[in-house]
């Protein structure tokens, strides 16, 4: 359905949990108190969510979290949720560490894409960044998903003073693998605030100064707001996602539910209209009524570069990034 902007709503991102198994300096640095179990939603309740989501024309759902791969049987709900009427992607946000042990029964439930987020390619930066000594299992779970001929996208943020230098590497990573690697800006949303981004106009600079002058590419290559330029010689593309100086509010498409059923319209405020009470009490007309209020009001555009504007208080992992 459209929005009251005239937009078409057609894509929800999932999370499915709040918990992960990393530790990223600007998502979830620290130990947070995990929500109850019980107030997290079970499969048959988001693939209920999902069927009258979709029968409002939400046709694409990406599973995210905190780390959906860290709850037991991910690849179960992915099957669940490609056959809901109506739905015709379910694609995966991982930090890749589960997913050379889990990829094969991804590719069976019908997944049809996996992005990855890798910020570096270095070791010791790895552990800085997310806590945990885990590239080399990021590294295989890329590798598994490849040759299983899952579609792979590689999501980096870069960090001022951190990793920004590591965009060659993680860019050449599109060379000789049939792969996009996309450059998200930091966002300031809960940690991330504490963070000085790369802005992608910069390192479009950059890789024109290395690769010469990069063409646009405007095949689909997924359900979201990157701005995709093909390299000479290079198998994927690089994509930009610039959350800051490229508002991309006008082609939004897409609402958002968390782990505990909350469903929210954009990132940047706090608000959010729980569909879990009406969910748990089986009034389907009122879950039916709280989405079709959630895509009504999606506000016109986020505030990022207002910072007094941003209401969302929330981190991103359980928000679902
Ligand atoms: N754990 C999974 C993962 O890391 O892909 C899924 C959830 S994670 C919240 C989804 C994405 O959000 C990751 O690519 C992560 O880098 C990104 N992210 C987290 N905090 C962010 C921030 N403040 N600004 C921009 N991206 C952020
Ligand atoms: Fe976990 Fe993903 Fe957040 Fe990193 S970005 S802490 S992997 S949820």
């Amino acid at each position: 359905m459209k929005d009251g902007f005239g937009r078409e709503i057609d894509y929800m991102r999932i999370s499915i949990t709040d918990r992960c198994n990393l530790r990223c300096r600007y998502c979830m640095p620290e130990e947070i108190s995990w929500v109850p179990m019980e107030e997290i939603l079970t499969f048959e309740e988001i693939e209920v969510v999902v069927k009258e989501a979709a029968t409002l024309g939400i046709k694409k759902i990406k599973v995210t979290g905190g780390e959906p791969l860290a709850r037991i049987g991910c690849p179960t709900l992915v099957g669940m949720l490609k056959k809901v009427p109506g739905i015709e992607k379910v694609t995966l946000t991982t930090n890749g560490v589960f997913l050379s042990k889990y990829a094969e029964q991804l590719k069976e439930k019908g997944l049809d894409a996996v992005n990855i987020s890798l910020d570096t390619l270095d070791e010791k930066r790895f552990e800085e960044i997310t806590g945990r000594d885990e590239l080399k299992a990021v590294l295989d779970g890329i590798e598994t998903a490849l040759e299983l001929q899952i579609p792979v996208k590689i999501n980096s943020v870069l960090q001022k003073g951190q990793n920004e230098k590591e965009w060659q590497a993680l860019a050449e990573l599109a060379h000789h693998k049939k792969l996009d690697v996309r450059f998200i800006e930091m966002m300031p949303i809960g940690y991330g605030k504490k963070f000085e981004p790369v802005y992608n106009e910069e390192l479009l600079k950059k890789m024109e100064e290395k690769y010469g002058e990069l063409k646009p590419d405007t095949r689909v290559h997924g359900n979201g707001p990157a701005i995709y330029y093909s390299v000479p010689g290079f198998e994927g593309s690089i994509g930009f996602i610039s959350a800051i100086h490229g508002k991309f509010c006008k082609s939004c498409n897409r609402i958002r539910m968390t782990s505990t059923g909350d469903i929210k319209a954009c990132l940047c405020f706090d608000e959010s209209l729980s569909i879990k009470e009406a969910l748990r009490a089986g009034d389907m007309e009122e879950v039916n009524h709280l989405l079709v209020l959630a895509i009504s009001n999606k506000p016109v555009s986020h505030q990022f570069e207002q910072k007094e504007m941003i209401t969302e208080q929330r981190e991103m992992a359980s928000i679902g990034g």
